[in-house]
């Protein structure tokens, strides 16, 4: 008698596995793909649905989530007046404050079919506030969700040198990788410095460094050669991975062909925010504007990892946000022109096994013998998938049925 058993699901992108099959689960494990005449304990009909792998955040920050508004809006919608309000919502950061927002955020994203989650942490203040809470949820979570922490020194490394000494403690507390951004220090061999600083720490440590890098409609914002050159002399390369590079969209062709060949030899991960960016780049530019969407096409063609992120929800820098990561791949598929077959296949595969490539997770996919975590979604294919951003009909954590959601149904009072 097996645990449970998933009955009549259907396995994306499997060359094993082309029709509808049964996943049956014993002890947390998958123990069977296939037409299972055993039992299970329980039994779930998939109706056919897709089963995919845990979606994985990539880059977001849960020490920011659901303060919209607070104290004010974001009206330029600007990245710079989103600074403005957060340095004054940080103020009133409590350990409280902190944990009851993250919890209730990551509940959204498990509910979204989100079991892996890479957060940014702010640690520009000097009790680590935010970062002692997000540890300890951390660890409480494990059980039925995995949170990677990186220490973000929002306010700068050579513009706040305190932050340095703060990203060593932040390491020491437990996070598992830290930050830079280069393109907010004060000068361009500042920036420079911040990153050397942060290559150096992380060789010591041994740590995943993710960048913030070239979030920025300036052309000259070139930080994305200096991170890939760096992970390439410190042999951290798979470690590294540089955030948003908006500034890509802005390179000249010339220029923008050397950093990509160098960025593929890096090996580093590219994480694109295609939701946030779309809002908040361009607000400087005349028409025709940017629209804030790194070359994440050109650089998925020549070989890198790319995956997309959701980031920010409901935050001084972005209102809006719901957590399902197939919106922020919708996203992607129009601003990076990214709408042929091929194309939304990817996309699919940047919110799951990409962004488990770049979070370097050891355990992810579906196989038997492997943990039973997946999600299962209405829908036949990718395209499906990215059309209608269905919500999760069942979401499973090692073995563990954690969440279902009942589809909407429409009612019809007239034949016509
Ligand atoms: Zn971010």
């Amino acid at each position: 008698m097996l645990d449970s058993i998933f009955r009549h699901v259907r396995l994306l992108g499997s060359p094993t596995y082309q029709g509808p099959v049964d996943v049956g689960i014993k002890d947390g494990k998958i123990v069977e793909i296939g037409e299972i005449t055993a039992l299970g304990e329980r039994e779930i009909d998939g109706s056919g649905h897709v089963l995919l792998p845990p979606f994985v955040e990539s880059h977001i920050h849960l020490d920011t989530v659901l303060t919209a508004g607070e104290p004010a809006w974001n009206e330029s919608g600007t990245l710079f007046e989103g600074i403005g309000l957060w340095q004054k919502r940080k103020l009133l950061l409590t350990y409280e404050d902190v944990t009851a927002r993250a919890e209730k955020l990551l509940r959204m994203q498990i509910a979204a079919g989100i079991l892996h989650v890479r957060t940014m942490v702010d640690i520009s203040d000097p009790n680590l506030t935010a970062l002692r809470a997000i540890l300890a949820l951390r660890e409480r979570v494990k059980p039925y969700l995995n949170l990677q922490v990186i220490a973000f020194p929002q306010d700068g490394i050579r513009a706040c040198p305190d932050n340095e000494q703060r990203l060593e403690l932040a390491l020491e507390l437990g996070a598992d990788g830290i930050s830079a951004v280069p393109h907010l220090e004060p000068t361009r061999s500042e920036g420079e410095a911040s990153l050397d600083s942060i290559f150096r720490l992380a060789e010591k440590h041994g740590c995943f460094i993710h960048v913030f890098c070239d979030e920025m409609d300036d052309p000259h914002s070139t930080f994305l050669e200096n991170v890939a050159h760096l992970a390439i002399r410190t042999g951290l390369r798979e470690r590294v991975t540089a955030a948003h590079v908006n500034a890509t969209a802005y390179y000249g062709e010339a220029y923008f062909q050397k950093v990509l060949g160098l960025v593929a030899r890096a090996g580093i991960h590219i994480v694109c925010c295609p939701l946030i960016n779309s809002a908040m780049q361009g607000r400087f530019d005349s028409y025709p504007r940017g629209r804030g969407i790194a070359r994440i096409k050109e650089m998925w063609q020549a070989g890198v990892n790319v995956s997309i992120a959701h980031d920010d929800i409901r935050t001084p820098f972005y209102p809006l946000g719901t957590g399902n990561m197939l919106q922020a791949a919708h996203m992607a598929a129009h601003l990076a022109h990214m709408t042929g077959r091929e194309e939304i296949d990817e996309l699919v595969r940047m919110v799951t096994m990409r962004a488990a490539r770049t979070l370097q997770l050891k355990e992810y996919g579906i196989q038997v013998g492997g943990s039973a975590s997946f999600i299962i979604l209405p829908g036949d294919h990718e395209m499906d998938l990215i059309r209608t951003q269905p919500p999760c009909r069942y979401v499973v954590s090692g073995g563990e049925l954690i969440t279902e959601t009942k589809p909407a149904r429409t009612v019809w009072f007239t034949d016509n």
